[in-house]
């Protein structure tokens, strides 16, 4: 254990790399090379073995310039936390695994549902915000199945059978929603044609008006809305939905409205920021994951309920875990297996909870605050230089742009956009992110580290336009019979830091 934390300390201070220095057919022959069925090198080579292996060739979200994907810096002190409830092993299925964990943990989503303004509410942690929204569709399944939500005036007198019920269910979400929502239909067995498309205004955030004549249509079709997912930060323009108006809507039918804040949660904490989310106390679910904007180590997610009662309709009792005969008693032992997808299940809490012990919520808020302040800062130093294009205004800290230098024309820069991420993925130097909106390919910047700097962006702006420079450049060579390198295969060789070609 030492020993590990003495070489990942050198790393952190010393990695220069955003990714491996090997190609793909490098690392897999490194992999291949490892005999597993030999008898054991002793803990200390092991460690040293997968030090090389692993930690050197790892992709390094800590760096500055790596600002691709969702997944944050992790806090000191959860990973401390981490490595204690590994030790431990604690399972917070049933209280007889867990004891003072399982009151931890439901201390934890008691202050999240206070942050909410969740008072009855209840909830449970998950690995992920992919879990979180299939769980919180799978209870508005079973609530509306059990007549709990009210679409009573859509059954009539009779109850329609189970099977009838779910073909005529529909989830309302914008384009823009994350695709673990329609995984989730898919998942939940409902239609093929269960998730219904909410229009959205200009800037992506889902139209409350549209919202509301979409369920009028949902109506008339004699279909039964089952849920509303609203975004609170969605994963590419980084926007958040109008919560107070789709609440509105979603109150007067009496639809369950699911926010699926994976993104935009820890905005809660942000002082500068935690009015972006008015409204989210109004939605029956959340999904918050705090391995995005809390700065924990994956996984730490939690799914959060207004009335911890809805929980209810799917509830299982097993008599070797949580018997149903105790269930009833006066003391029964509380097993946060009742509420959960998974079984046995990590002790993620620790980690959230010595986290803020150890530098308080506000702290950490003002950090979520300062990437979402670095994020306004790159926007506008993308504006002022004319070969980028940048795209909508985020509320979070996403940045979509292109690099659309005079001599290329539209075409080119749309197929300089994955090509510009993956030379520069290759090259190690940076690594940004890039996706499609409405048809148009974007690069994305994903900004989650405090300690970056916008002169750490600024260097990786220059690095963008060089590599499409020196793609160009080679492309012009290729269409002149020379023996241009494919922009393709290897680093661009006119790549070099600061400077266009
Ligand atoms: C990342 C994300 C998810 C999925 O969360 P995981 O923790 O990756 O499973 C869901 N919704 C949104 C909006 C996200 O950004």
């Amino acid at each position: 254990m030492h020993d590990v934390v003495d070489s990942l300390g050198d790393r952190f201070r010393t990695t220069a790399r955003t990714a491996s220095a090997k190609d793909r057919s490098g690392l897999q022959a490194a992999v291949d090379s490892v005999d597993l069925d030999t008898t054991g090198v002793g803990n200390a080579e092991a460690l040293r073995e997968v030090d090389a292996l692993y930690a050197d060739n790892a992709v390094w979200f800590h760096h500055p310039s790596y600002v691709a994907h969702l997944n944050c810096p992790v806090a000191v002190p959860a990973v401390a936390a981490e490595a204690m409830l590994a030790a431990i092993n604690t399972s917070v299925d049933t209280y007889d695994q867990s004891e003072v964990a399982t009151l931890m943990e439901r201390r934890l989503i008691d202050w999240t549902c206070g942050h909410l303004g969740f008072t009855g509410g209840d909830g449970i942690f998950t690995s992920g915000g992919t879990q979180s929204n299939l769980q919180a569709l799978f209870l508005a399944r079973e609530n509306v199945v059990a007549g709990l939500v009210d679409t009573t005036h859509r059954g009539g007198p009779t109850r329609p059978a189970r099977p009838d019920l779910l073909s005529r269910m529909r989830i309302l979400a914008t384009d823009q929603a994350h695709f673990s929502v329609s995984r989730a239909a898919f998942l939940l067995g409902l239609d093929a044609e269960a998730v219904v498309t909410v229009p959205t205004d200009v800037t992506g955030r889902m139209d409350a008006e549209a919202l509301k004549a979409s369920l009028l249509a949902i109506d008339a079709n004699d279909q039964i809305p089952m849920a509303v997912v609203a975004t609170a930060g969605t994963t590419d323009l980084g926007v958040i939905d109008p919560l107070e108006a789709i609440a509105e809507v979603c109150e007067s039918v009496g639809v369950w409205l699911h926010v699926d804040a994976a993104y935009g949660g820890g905005l809660l904490w942000a002082p500068r920021r935690a009015h972006l989310l008015n409204g989210i106390g109004r939605a029956t679910s959340v999904t918050i994951d705090f391995h995005k904007t809390f700065f924990q180590p994956v996984s730490s997610s939690a799914l959060l309920i207004r009335d911890g009662s809805l929980f209810g309709p799917t509830i299982h009792h097993h008599d070797y875990l949580n018997p149903e005969a105790e269930a009833q008693d006066d003391d029964a032992e509380p097993n946060q297996v009742d509420k959960s997808l998974q079984t046995t299940r990590r002790f993620d809490a620790l980690k959230l909870w010595t986290t803020l012990r150890a530098r308080g919520a506000s702290e950490i808020g003002t950090m979520i605050d300062t990437v979402c302040d670095l994020a306004a800062d790159v926007r506008q130093l993308l504006d002022d230089q004319g070969d980028f294009e940048v795209l909508g205004t985020s509320d979070l800290s996403t940045v979509l742009f292109r690099f659309t230098p005079a001599i290329a024309d539209a075409q080119t820069c749309d197929e300089l956009v994955p090509l510009i991420r993956r030379v520069l993925f290759r090259s190690g130097r940076a690594a940004v992110a890039r996706t499609t909106i409405d048809g148009t390919p974007w690069l994305k910047l994903t900004l989650l580290n405090p300690d970056t700097s916008i002169d750490d962006i600024t260097a990786v702006l220059d690095l963008v336009r060089a590599t499409g420079h020196g793609i160009l450049a080679g492309r012009t060579l290729e269409n002149e019979g020379e023996l241009g390198t494919s922009a393709t295969a290897e680093p661009v060789p006119a790549m070099t830091e600061g400077g266009a070609a």
